[in-house]
């Protein structure tokens, strides 16, 4: 038995009860085939595989804390610290019902090969609670931030583990937990990002995952001898990342048609109001029925508890397809849906929203598909760039990290592209990102002895 099969079957026997952590890692394994065998004896010495796939902590925790009612809720909390070779924990922290360990930690190990690709010196780890802030007031979301901050901050800091955003943490969590972090252990220090801008956040945070996605989409294009200009796009979701992308999409000359949440989605033939659709989620936090009811020209597609949101979404004839909302949201009859209806190319803004089966299909259909790795690494390469000015004690201009951000993206669809060709798989950036994300982790794992 290979190296690889060896190790994929040894993680299902120890993670048989987290099917999206055994989805991550055999998507990844799979993919790094050509570069385990080329180093075999080496890194079955070195036990790399077992160590990569075995996360160096995980904290499970009590979140206690009190409603409005007087009621004491208790929740639990999460933090996965997954992989150090390469520089302190990096990743977000995910406030849904759906949260398992076994989803954390698929976060936390594609975070690992993620981080490594924006080049910037950042560990892998993932965080969250099975806690649902929607309907929440504000002062039972600050309870319960403040009460996940006081366990986690025992484990955290800002050259150990660097926590972030992510479905639903936004700029007001993090701050209720920044401020929480700063009371208990007295220092002002960078130990989270995508903070308020007076408070050590940066500039372009809230936009970067969005741009990103399409500086990277745009440079895929272009060396496809395309362009985004006059392109119809579907996007999913209608969060941070959904709603950046759209915005971005429409500055480079596309036309977005589509977004959705978890009761609905929206097709709008005449292009996203990416304002309307701002005051709708950022400032209401309403439903989407608030954008069809505000936009004559916008179709609402109510989706009931037992279907799958945004589903619709993939339908719709596009050239681009974006999916930015959650994992596993795009299928295998979505991915022949949108090969039908000719669509080009499709790069994941959320993180494993299209599955294994979804993937090939389109690959296998001549779709230029960028996994998640890669295209939405825009976010976690800005939160590194916040790391780096609150050491420095300055902050950059806007212009000034978008533009970093750009040049972080463009380069690693050029990083992804020339991995994949150099191990004879031209085209295939889902194993051009896992390889190329991959060799600079190892490098340094070995490097570090064992460890
Ligand atoms: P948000 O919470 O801002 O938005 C998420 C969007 O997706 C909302 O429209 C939400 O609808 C919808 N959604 C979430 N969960 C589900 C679900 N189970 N079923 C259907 N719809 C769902 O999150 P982000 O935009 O920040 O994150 C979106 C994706 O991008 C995630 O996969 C995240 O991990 C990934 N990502 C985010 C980064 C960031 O910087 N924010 C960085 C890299 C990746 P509703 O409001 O109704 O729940």
């Amino acid at each position: 038995m290979s190296y690889v099969d060896e190790v994929l079957e040894l993680v299902k026997k120890k993670n048989a009860s987290e099917p999206e952590f055994l989805q991550a890692v055999t998507e990844v394994l799979n993919s790094l085939r050509p570069v385990v065998e080329a180093n075999e004896e080496l890194y079955r010495k070195n036990a790399i595989l077992e160590r990569i796939t075995e996360p160096d902590r995980q904290l499970m925790f009590r979140v206690p804390w009190v409603d409005d009612k007087g009621q004491v809720q208790v929740n639990r909390g999460f933090r996965v610290q997954f992989n150090n070779a390469i520089g302190p924990y990096k990743g977000g922290l995910r406030l849904h019902p759906s949260v398992n360990l076994g989803i954390i930690k698929f976060l936390g190990f594609e975070q690992i090969f993620k981080n490594s690709l924006t080049s910037l010196p950042i560990g892998g780890g993932k965080g969250g609670s099975d806690f649902d802030p929607k309907g929440k007031s504000d002062r039972e979301i600050m309870a319960f931030c403040q009460s996940f901050m006081t366990e986690l901050c025992k484990y955290i800091g800002a050259d150990v583990d660097v926590p972030a955003g992510d479905i639903g943490t936004g700029a007001r969590e993090i701050g209720f937990m920044f401020g929480q972090y700063k009371r208990i252990r007295g220092m002002f220090e960078g130990v989270l990002t995508g903070k308020g801008l007076t408070y050590g956040g940066s500039l372009a945070r809230t936009e970067a995952t969005g741009y990103g996605l399409l500086y990277l989409t745009e440079e895929l294009m272009k060396c496809h001898g395309e362009s985004m200009q006059g392109k119809t796009v579907v996007i999913s979701g209608a969060g941070n990342v959904a709603i950046y992308a759209t915005q971005k999409a429409q500055q480079m000359g596309a036309k977005v048609v589509t977004c959705s949440d978890s009761t609905g989605w929206i097709y709008d033939p005449e292009g996203i109001d990416v304002e309307l659709l701002k005051e709708v989620k950022e400032v209401k936090r309403a439903r989407l029925t608030e954008y069809a009811a505000a936009r004559k020209s916008a179709e609402y597609h109510e989706v009931s508890a037992a279907e799958r949101s945004g589903a619709g979404v993939w339908q719709i004839k596009c050239d681009i397809a974006l999916p930015c909302a959650t994992q596993n949201e795009l299928l295998l009859d979505d991915a022949k849906q949108l090969v039908a209806n000719g669509c080009k190319c499709v790069c994941e803004g959320a993180n494993m929203p299209t599955t294994i089966e979804a993937t090939e299909y389109l690959q296998n259909n001549g779709v230029w598909f960028v996994g998640g790795k890669a295209a939405n690494a825009g976010g976690v390469a800005t939160s590194a760039l916040e790391m780096s000015q609150n050491s420095e004690r300055l902050s950059w201009s806007f212009e000034e990290v978008d533009a970093k951000l750009k040049n972080i993206m463009v380069n690693i669809y050029h990083n992804i592209d020339d991995a994949a060709k150099r191990y004879g798989m031209e085209g295939n950036y889902v194993a051009g990102a896992n390889i190329a994300g991959f060799e600079k982790v190892v490098n340094a794992m070995l490097a570090q002895g064992v460890c």
